[in-house]
């Protein structure tokens, strides 16, 4: 089953259950496609599982797991059901708070539960407006983790499937790009973000992970540190990073600019602002500059 499959799945499956604000109760969910959620313990890696017994469907989940953890298991157990994908679970594929992270490696059927999963604890059309004029950034980010219970992961995911804005949100591990993600925008203005490499050189992810202390970065670089695609060129990038001890993983939130005639109105303005200063100095000068 395609991924976008999968979240088309789970947008009607919120409707279906009229769901339409944050926090979702994940408990509700499960009880209403006639499961009852227990926690146990469970061997360690191991996120959740369903079980029948006796006529009767449980929904198993980790009790040692952090709680937005356990509700995304909850909900990726629920989409195991819904989509009629049988579990796959094994060591390496145990369910996961992000498509991101495990795409790569996870049977499809895996994907597609997390996929399922992301979109029913974040859902697009409840967090479309809670971004709309907010920054792209840590700070807005763990609001809205806390917000809808979720994982900063799995929220900044769905941000930037919902913002309008030309963002990215780019993952690392010991300074190499596990995962670049970029906003609708950013495609279209078809800038590919680098994977596979090293963070560039003076970021805030590479700050953020000498430091290991989880304070947010800040860094100003250039579109093409991030991208080889030649339209990276025109943007400029500000970049918010943290580590993320847990994962021993940084999470850069990257916000894009294009430096078109606009900002180089802005440049010649600001030069304009030394000039200002000229006439005091010199007294030669006595126009004023206008500024925008
Ligand atoms: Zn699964």
């Amino acid at each position: 089953m395609e991924e976008n499959t999968a979240i088309l799945r789970a947008r009607r499956f919120l409707q279906a259950h009229n769901v339409t604000s944050a926090p979702v109760d994940v408990t509700v969910l499960a009880q209403a496609e006639g499961f009852e959620v227990k926690f146990k313990e469970l061997p360690e890696g191991e996120a959740g599982s369903t079980l029948e017994r006796r006529g009767k469907r449980y929904i198993l989940v980790n009790e040692q797991d952090p709680p937005m953890r356990q509700r995304f298991t909850i909900l990726h157990e629920i989409a195991h059901h819904v989509l009629g994908l049988p579990s796959v679970h094994g060591q390496a594929s145990e369910p996961h708070d992000s498509v991101l992270t495990t795409s790569i490696k996870r049977p499809t059927e895996e994907v597609a539960c997390d996929a399922f999963a992301s979109e029913c604890l974040v859902p697009l059309a409840v967090i479309k407006p809670l971004i709309e004029g907010q920054p792209f950034g840590v700070q807005t980010v763990a609001e809205l983790a806390r917000r809808f219970g979720a994982s900063q992961h799995c929220v900044a995911s769905q941000f930037i499937k919902a913002s309008e804005d030309c963002v990215a949100f780019v993952v690392a591990e010991q300074g190499r790009i596990k995962l670049a993600f970029p906003s609708p925008a950013l495609r279209a203005a078809g800038v590919h973000l680098l994977r596979g490499t090293s963070v560039p050189h003076g970021c805030a992810a590479e700050t953020a992970l000498s430091a290991e202390d989880g304070a947010v970065r800040t860094a100003e670089s250039e579109g093409s540190d991030w991208s080889h695609s030649d339209a990276a060129e025109r943007f400029s990038v500000y970049e918010e990073a943290s580590f993320y001890a847990p994962r021993q993983q940084t999470y850069s939130f990257l916000t894009l600019e294009a430096l078109g005639p606009a900002q180089a109105a802005e440049g010649a303005s600001s030069a304009d602002e030394d000039d200002e200063l000229l006439p005091e100095l010199t007294g030669e000068l006595t126009w004023k500059p206008r500024k925008r």
